[in-house]
């Protein structure tokens, strides 16, 4: 997709989202993280509160209180068998994200809707400040927002683990950047769609929501923003890139847990410049916030990875082959015996399969299998 460049106007309108400072970028994410969690607070203690609590979920509904979900598509009171079904969506997540969620699958398993606003909307995803496995980003905010910017948090959760294995640094950064991640956004969008997923997925790193979103997003799809989006792929271009590299070699030089990291913030002037940077830069290909399986550079990676798998593979059934040719001319009795029994479950496998498939390939392998067996 060709772009066009972006304006003078309209890059100037987004530079006004890094003009706070410093003290002001700082200032800024912490007031709008702490509006967030008091108004949370606000709407779980009130006596009318819409919240659907993990009690509720667990069954313990009181369904006279007739909350609604958009569960299906169609707006619905909450009973029995919706309960049931927002169980079973909690347990789809979990399993999803069992293992973690890494950048890659985190801009994979987004939803069209939010990657192309991404992609339209939010230029710039700029790294602000880090202490410990935490480095925080700014973005710009969308053209319709009531704000200017948007502030997202990242926590890598591998940091110390990599950090502390004894390979080249730049090795270290790129798996920490490219490893498993937590993050949190203070926009309405994660607010109210995603931050739920995340937490149950275990990749949150704000404040936890344990209410379901009946409404927004029953049936728990997608996984981020479209400021998280732009944050995932900014992970892996030069700037973020070299605060990684210092948090590493903090993590490595440092004795101190994580929290007692000192906070390393960058300077108003360096924030502006890169985000006049990415503005000017905005239209070009690589720059674009993409899926990776879309993404020409991570394909070409992919590619280069299963040709040298698929290489060292060969490598390894040469040398089995040879080993098998050694065994078979002067293996001691116990060797030959031990391949005896391998080759001849291989034979009993095959024959199943072939039981199965009608392969005529296979018949030739199980005849060479079997005169491997009779030479023994
Ligand atoms: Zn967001």
């Amino acid at each position: 997709m060709a772009l066009n460049p972006l304006t003078q106007a309209e890059q100037e309108a987004i530079l006004k989202a890094f003009g706070g400072g410093k003290t002001g970028f700082k200032q800024g994410a912490n007031r709008s993280f702490e509006t967030d969690r008091l108004s949370r607070e606000k709407a779980g203690n009130s006596p009318t509160s819409v919240i659907l609590s993990v009690e509720d979920v667990k069954g313990q509904y009181d369904a006279s209180r007739a909350l609604m979900t958009t569960l299906g598509g169609m707006t619905r009171k909450i009973d029995a068998p919706e309960l049931e079904a927002f169980r079973r969506n909690i347990e789809t997540v979990r399993k999803a994200y069992k293992s973690g969620i890494k950048a890659d699958q985190v801009l994979n398993l987004s939803l069209d809707d939010d990657l192309i606003r991404a992609r339209k909307e939010i230029h710039t995803g700029i790294p602000t400040r880090f202490q410990g496995n935490t480095l925080h980003f700014m973005t710009n905010a969308g053209p319709d927002s009531d704000v200017k910017q948007h502030y997202v948090t990242i926590k890598f959760l591998d940091l110390i683990a990599i950090a502390t294995t004894p390979i080249p640094l730049l090795t270290a950064t790129k798996q920490v950047a490219q490893g498993y991640l937590a993050f949190d956004c203070d926009c309405r969008r994660h607010r109210y769609w995603y931050r739920y997923i995340s937490t149950i997925g275990g990749f949150n790193a704000g404040r936890a929501e344990t209410g379901f979103p009946k409404i927004r997003n029953p049936h728990l799809s997608g996984v981020a923003c479209k400021h998280v989006l732009r944050v995932m792929t900014a992970l892996s271009q030069a700037l973020a890139i070299s605060k990684i590299k210092e948090m590493v070699k903090i993590v490595r030089q440092s004795v101190q847990p994580l929290e007692n990291l000192p906070e390393q913030q960058l300077s108003a002037k360096e924030v502006k410049d890169a985000a006049k940077q990415q503005l000017a830069r905005a239209h070009h290909e690589r720059n674009q916030v993409r899926r990776a399986i879309d993404d020409p550079v991570k394909q070409r990676r992919a590619k280069k990875e299963a040709e040298r798998l698929a290489k060292a593979t060969q490598a390894n059934i040469q040398r089995q082959r040879e080993e098998r040719k050694r065994i078979i001319t002067s293996g001691s009795p116990i060797e030959r015996l031990n391949l005896r029994l391998d080759l001849e479950n291989r034979v009993k496998n095959l024959q199943r399969e072939y039981s199965i498939s009608a392969n005529d390939s296979l018949l030739d392998a199980i005849e060479n299998l079997q005169n491997d067996i009779s030479r023994l």
